[in-house]
């Protein structure tokens, strides 16, 4: 499980960063948080295949977290056998998407599976055997979510535990998976004795927002709280304010109110070409803080 930062800038691409998207890998899954400008040519210089990008997840209809959309769509119907690309949005997402695919000629080979989330508080919106994907409001100029990608528990023999107890490697192991308890010798052996919940990973991403209670919830425990960062709050916190965005302190303060493993800032105004003061100023808050840059690769682990 790995995310990779496709761009790290607010509002418009710069020399040195394009806007808004960030690639999740998950067991051979592509998953887009957003899609900004020049997206499909960041994952092309990145090394992901753009045709294997399974679902899209739309913060809100501001252009720089959009507008890489229908191109990434023409390039995924491009292959002979397109299949299903998976989008969630906030309301307005079908018809901002409707008149999206019309604004071009193309053939339209690629299947679009639209789903539009209100997120009063937050819900899941994605649920496979191995993950779930949950979005909630925040607080922007337009209708705006932020997303976490959990993966789920699983329960995993422990090798020492179980051959403590005489329970062998194999078919034994399925019945005790099955049945939750087995007979070995004259004693009885629980599921639980042999085996440990491994805690599923979290990844929490919080782009254009106030500090809001929604994006605390979703961000809590997260191993990797991605958070949007636009202003140095020493500089322009009234901006920050103003504009519906957060400062590098607001993100550090929403990391630490959540319990986050890790933050990372992004999403910068365009004025700070060195992220070194907005990277300090959240560190001083929650000093486990990295900032993102363009191609950054990370990998998401269990402590
Ligand atoms: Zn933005
Ligand atoms: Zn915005």
């Amino acid at each position: 499980m790995k995310v990779c930062f496709l761009g790290t800038g607010a509002m418009v691409p710069t020399k040195q960063r394009n806007v808004s998207s960030v690639l999740l890998e998950y067991e051979g899954e592509f998953i887009l948080f957003d899609c900004g400008e020049g997206t499909q040519r960041q994952m092309n210089l990145a090394g992901y295949n753009r045709t294997k990008v399974s679902r899209v997840l739309i913060t809100h209809w501001h252009g720089d977290h959009v507008s890489g959309l229908i191109g990434l769509i023409q390039t995924m119907g491009n292959i002979p056998e397109p299949g299903t690309l998976h989008i969630v949005g906030p309301v307005g997402t079908k018809q901002h998407m409707h008149h999206l695919v019309r604004a071009m000629s193309f053939d339209h080979r690629l299947n679009l599976d639209i789903v539009e989330v209100e997120g009063v508080r937050p819900e899941v919106v994605v649920e496979t055997k191995r993950y779930v994907i949950r979005a909630a409001a925040v607080e922007h100029a337009i209708s705006c979510l932020a997303f976490s990608f959990e993966e789920k528990d699983v329960r995993r023999f422990d090798v020492g535990k179980a051959a403590a107890h005489g329970v062998t490697p194999g078919p034994q192991m399925g019945r005790l998976q099955r049945e939750q308890v087995i007979t070995v010798g004259d004693k009885e052996v629980t599921l639980d004795m042999v085996t440990y919940l491994q805690r599923g990973r979290k990844v929490t991403y919080v782009m254009d927002t106030s500090v809001t209670d929604n994006a605390i919830r979703l961000a809590e425990d997260a191993d990797v709280l991605i958070c949007e960062s636009t202003f140095l709050s020493s500089e322009h916190q009234d901006k920050a304010e103003e504009y519906g965005h957060l400062s590098a302190k607001d993100a550090a303060f929403i990391a630490r109110s959540a319990n986050a493993k890790k933050l990372v800032i992004t999403h910068f105004s365009q004025r700070y070409f060195d992220t070194t003061p907005l990277l300090e100023e959240a560190q001083s808050i929650f000093s486990n803080t990295i900032a993102a840059y363009d191609f950054l690769e990370l990998e998401v682990v269990r402590d």
